[in-house]
């Protein structure tokens, strides 16, 4: 947890006035569509909301069901997807987050209230690209507050056999990300892309990425009864060398590309935009969310950062 705040400005030479003010949808939107493990049809809405609240998830087929935010310490579960839920009570819980806060994160958006009627968020094409469309649709409103951020001050690193991720210092202005993925199927094998965090970035590199999965995989899945809700429509399925959607790839390195958008989606749960480097070698749900719970957990690695009307910024809290 954060200890209590002790403000203390910061040099302004080091700030350059770059700061952001907080942004929500404009108009509530909805949308259906199938979850990908349950295979339940699923309707999902986003409200806008004000500033400071944070994005707030909520099940609507559970009567009485505590609001779940979208944080990293909120995080139940990472083995087939990023799963927020209410301690002690896990039916209250909502699957595959990662594709819409990763959309949500790309748009810059930090306050939204998302209501689902069922255990995970519709997988739509598998990618990102459907929920942009969902928030262009709704547009956007910029609110009257400040974006806080969270600047890394120390490395923090977390494994787990060979892979690694990473997060250090880096640029105050800006996100940097590194992921490279490394797997046998020949039509994967070693993949490597880095981005620089931004609307156009998100929208133009990662955003049509889907969602990959091998055919092995699948049977095992299906056996366990999950994966249920997928298909070609919503996954690429590899199978060796070979890629099984009649439609090809998007993009030559699609898979790389979701990782990224995954990785994306994850980091959003620090609960505001990071300022440093992600680095991460086969990374997935798991690390990305360990290691935001390391950043937080760990004496001076970060610092929530909060500009001013004078483009100022004032330390207001430090990790404990
Ligand atoms: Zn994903």
């Amino acid at each position: 947890m954060f200890s209590q705040v002790v403000p203390e400005p910061i040099p302004v030479e080091r700030f350059h006035g770059k700061a952001f003010r907080q942004k929500t949808i404009r108009n509530s939107i909805s949308c259906q569509g199938r979850g990908l493990h349950t295979g339940e049809l699923i309707s999902l809405r986003l409200e806008p909301a004000e500033a400071d609240s944070g994005i707030v998830f909520q099940r609507t087929d559970l009567v009485g069901a505590a609001p779940l935010v979208a944080r990293y310490d909120q995080v139940i579960e990472t083995r087939l997807s990023t799963v927020i839920g209410e301690s002690g009570n896990p039916r209250n819980s909502i699957a595959t987050i990662e594709h819409l806060m990763a959309s949500l994160a790309g748009c810059g958006i930090g306050n939204v209230r998302i209501f689902v009627d069922g255990p995970e968020i519709p997988v739509l094409d598998g990618s990102a690209r459907e929920f942009l469309f969902l928030i262009d649709c709704a547009g956007v409103d910029v609110l009257d507050a400040w974006q806080p951020m969270v600047e890394i001050c120390r490395n923090v690193r977390v494994e787990h056999g060979d892979a690694w991720v990473e997060l250090s210092p880096g640029d105050l202005e800006g996100f940097d990300l590194d992921v490279t993925i490394d797997f046998p199927a020949e039509a994967v094998g070693r993949q490597h892309i880095r981005l620089v965090a931004g609307e156009e970035a998100f929208r133009h590199e990662v955003a049509a990425a889907r969602t990959f999965t091998f055919r092995e995989e699948i049977e095992m899945l299906r056996a366990a009864g999950l994966a249920r809700g997928g298909s070609l429509q919503n996954a690429i399925v590899v199978d060796g060398a070979e890629v099984l959607n009649p439609e090809g790839l998007r993009q030559a390195d699609e898979f790389v590309r979701h990782k990224m958008m995954d990785a994306i989606g994850d980091l959003s749960l620090a609960g505001s935009p990071l300022r440093g480097r992600f680095s991460g070698y086969k990374c997935g749900h798991a690390l990305n969310n360990q290691v935001l719970r390391a950043l937080f957990a760990t004496a001076g690695a970060c610092r929530m950062i909060v500009p001013t009307a004078r483009s100022t910024r004032k330390i207001v809290r430090e990790a404990a």
